[in-house]
């Protein structure tokens, strides 16, 4: 064929993390036939939906089965209920938004890698580490990258830096996947301010805000002064609530953001109209029994499950002192590897000597190299088993 293709496809990196963690089990495991691996690299939840989520799901598909309840296409922007559910639930953090502001989606990434779609060819500041899809999309519009770089020093929390041009993109992730870190008040104000001051935007990732276990760290970027003037929220119910298989997210686009005399929320409602054709009615259901007050409670109870595995494993490097980041406000626990070794080297190291699966710190950026993230996704009993096993090994 002599079509012309998106040249900007070969700056990715191939995609191999996860495959190459499964080959490198598959291979143990031939020659291991009886062991019992424990996975710590899970980044999917295991427990399953809330009752209320799952009376909900079933009481939309009925009315889906009736011709005087039965829906058609949803609307592109999402359902009124399920935006004022939004506005209620965005009020715990006293946070006002606008009916018109909330997007409702099939789910962050979808909203992460389709809102380059309306931007031009801006400087682009990721942090590394991070979760991968930020840096793809980017590079799949063939933007330029810069890094912020989280390390030890900074908490993998870094903080604006002088040499970040004026009129740029900077994406931010609290708490951070990989590293579980949050941002506090103090340190998000830093960087609204500076957004403002240097006439960025900002994109601001938030779909572990429900992990979030003390007053020091803000839920939605929204509770810092003047963020509405210049970022943008995008999250999700994957994590919160489980959705991670039935797909619910959304995006703040306030109406205060605007460059160059243009709405970005427009922007936005345009590129949606003409690509989206909106979450359906069940599920949008589902997602409003969510984040009400019982379907609140319900995810509570499962985040609560996550967070004791959390607490165990942070346990266990406070223990033997070895540097970490997350385990609070995270169902992620990112750690230095011992011994200098290598992300890969210890991979290897942990699967052939505990039995015990992370993932390599380098699969989220070359800042994460000597570093591995665990996840308390795992069960109790699993977590507790790999914990006895990481003790004698660390
Ligand atoms: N943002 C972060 C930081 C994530 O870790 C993930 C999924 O792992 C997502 C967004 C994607 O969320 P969703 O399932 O809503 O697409």
């Amino acid at each position: 064929m002599k079509v012309k293709i998106n040249d900007n496809f070969d700056n990715l990196a191939e995609n191999y993390l996860f495959s190459d963690i499964n080959k490198k089990i598959a291979k143990y495991k031939e020659k291991n036939k009886n062991a019992d691996i424990i996975k710590l690299g899970i980044g999917d939840v295991t427990l399953p939906l809330g009752k209320s989520v799952v009376d909900a799901l079933i009481k939309a598909s009925n009315e889906m089965a009736s011709k005087d309840t039965f829906r058609g296409y949803p609307l592109e922007y999402g359902y009124d209920f399920m935006k004022e559910a939004l506005i209620k639930y965005y009020k715990r953090f006293n946070v006002n938004l606008d009916l018109e502001s909330i997007f409702i989606s099939d789910g962050a990434k979808s909203d992460l890698g389709n809102i380059v779609d309306i931007f031009g060819d801006n400087e682009i500041y990721i942090p590394n580490p991070v979760y991968p899809v930020y840096l793809d999309s980017n590079l799949m519009a063939g933007r330029n990258i810069n890094y912020i770089v989280g390390n030890e020093e900074n908490n993998f929390l870094p903080l604006p830096t002088k040499d970040i041009k004026e009129g740029s993109i900077i994406y931010l992730c609290s708490p951070n996947n990989p590293t579980g870190s949050a941002y506090s008040y103090e340190d998000l104000k830093k960087w609204i301010d500076f957004a403002i001051k240097n006439e960025s935007l900002i994109i601001y990732d938030s779909a572990y805000e429900a992990f979030i276990d003390n007053d020091l760290c803000p839920h939605s970027v929204y509770e810092i002064e003047n963020a509405k003037k210049c970022a943008i929220e995008i999250s999700s119910f994957s994590k919160q609530a489980g959705f991670t298989g039935l797909r619910c997210g959304w995006t703040i686009i306030p109406l205060e953001l605007i460059s160059n005399s243009h709405s970005i929320n427009k922007l936005w409602k345009r590129r949606q109209a003409t690509k989206f054709n909106g979450v359906s009615y069940p599920v949008q259901r589902a997602a409003e029994a969510a984040i009400s007050d019982m379907g609140i409670l319900e995810c509570k109870n499962n985040i609560k499950y996550y967070m004791e595995n959390a607490l165990m494993l942070s346990k266990l490097f406070d223990e033997k002192n070895i540097y970490y980041s997350g385990g609070k406000s995270s169902p992620y626990i990112w750690f230095k590897c011992p011994n200098n070794m290598s992300s890969w080297d210890f991979f290897d190291y942990l699967l052939e000597n505990a039995n015990v699966v992370g993932t390599p710190g380098v699969g989220f950026g070359i800042h994460g190299e000597g570093y591995f993230r665990i996840t308390s996704f795992n069960t109790y009993e699993k977590t507790k088993e790999a914990i006895e096993r990481l003790k004698k090994v660390l």
